[in-house]
């Protein structure tokens, strides 16, 4: 066999170049290949020094997430096209609890020595795909080096002046409303980390696994809400009883949650016995939901929920109301009400 005879057992000279020898400007040039195809509004895109691009003169909603290998998200239960899909969808869901739209979004990420070129191109397509969603592009970024993942997404939104909702509006008597329904992410976790994969295969399964790992931010139904006169909104990131505890004490009013009524995701039941878990604890305390949680004037709810309804598909239920004094209490199914503790779900369970 003569040397100059290929191979076939040889790398091949594209097989040499991968990922692991893939310079830091390659990668960020596939990135940038990625990214291109800008939505309106872009004057400039990735690849000068910074981005340009037009605002309404409106208010202008920023916001930024991080998130960090092994403590908001496991790579052996992910993909990264998912992580890419929520890192955007969790942003997104933060201008939505403020009845803006999201315009424009930045990434940054920190990549372990060795990541896989596929892996980050995967990542990214999950960004641009939440972002196409949304109606928004991802105008730039940065890259560098890190001992674990982290992905760190910021968006840039807008809201008309007079429709922004804070967190401190609630008043006496105003109603407590969700949208959508609960649980069903902390289900999905709960379904990713059992082995083997309780049910993964049923319908309940998928619907719990979705909810985890492809979330849905509510941003028409946050302009729906705004449009009602929504006094106050949080999206539910930590749960409902710690998000809505922390409407409660930037409004400086008390709340009481009836938990009957108290909207669980439907694949949860059903897949609650198959889990091993309490649906209305999950419902209560899991996080990452991404519902809206909004008090209303008593006088709007109906309407609201018809329009939610008509325009998004989505159900808005109340569940309480806001009342004079501080702090959560929540009304059994027994008609006794107890004070509810941010994580202490124990008073109701068993
Ligand atoms: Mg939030």
């Amino acid at each position: 066999v003569s040397e100059r005879t290929p191979n076939p057992d040889a790398p091949s000279h594209a097989a040499r170049r991968a990922p692991a020898t893939t310079s830091e400007d390659e990668l960020v040039h596939t990135i940038r290949r990625l990214l291109s195809g800008n939505a309106p509004g872009v004057v400039l895109g990735p690849g000068d020094d910074a981005a340009l691009v037009e605002l309404r003169p409106w208010l202008t909603v920023l916001t930024v997430d991080m998130l960090v290998e092994d403590v908001d998200f496991e790579t052996d239960t992910a993909s990264p096209r998912d992580i890419g899909y929520k890192s955007v969808a969790m942003s997104v869901s933060d201008v939505a609890a403020m009845g803006g739209s999201p315009r424009y979004g930045l990434v940054a990420l920190g990549l372990p020595p060795g990541t896989e070129t596929r892996w980050v191109v995967e990542l990214i397509g999950g960004m641009r795909e939440a972002a196409d969603e949304h109606g928004m592009s991802i105008v730039g970024g940065d890259l560098s080096r890190a001992e674990r993942l982290v992905v760190s997404v910021t968006v840039v939104g807008e809201v008309a002046t007079e429709r922004a909702v804070r967190r401190s509006g609630a008043r006496p008597g105003d109603r407590i409303v969700v949208t959508g329904t609960l649980g069903g992410a902390a289900g999905g976790l709960a379904l990713s980390r059992s082995a083997p994969h309780r049910g993964a295969t049923t319908e309940w399964g998928h619907a719990l696994l979705a909810r985890q790992f492809r979330p849905v931010a509510r941003v028409g139904e946050g302009q729906s809400l705004a449009g009602a006169n929504a006094t106050a909104m949080i999206d539910i990131s930590d749960g409902l009883a710690k998000d809505l505890g922390r409407l409660l004490r930037e409004s400086g009013v008390g709340g009481v949650v009836r938990l009957v009524d108290v909207p669980v995701d439907p694949a949860l039941q059903e897949g609650a016995v198959s889990l091993d878990v309490d649906p209305v604890a999950l419902a209560m305390t899991g996080g990452e939901d991404f519902e809206l949680l909004a008090t209303l004037p008593a006088d709007e709810v109906q309407e609201a929920a018809a329009r939610l309804m008509e325009r998004h598909g989505t159900p808005l239920t109340d569940i309480g109301e806001i009342r004079e004094g501080s702090g959560l209490f929540a009304v059994g199914e027994d008609g006794d009400e107890q004070p509810l503790a941010e994580e202490g779900w124990d008073h109701f369970a068993g």
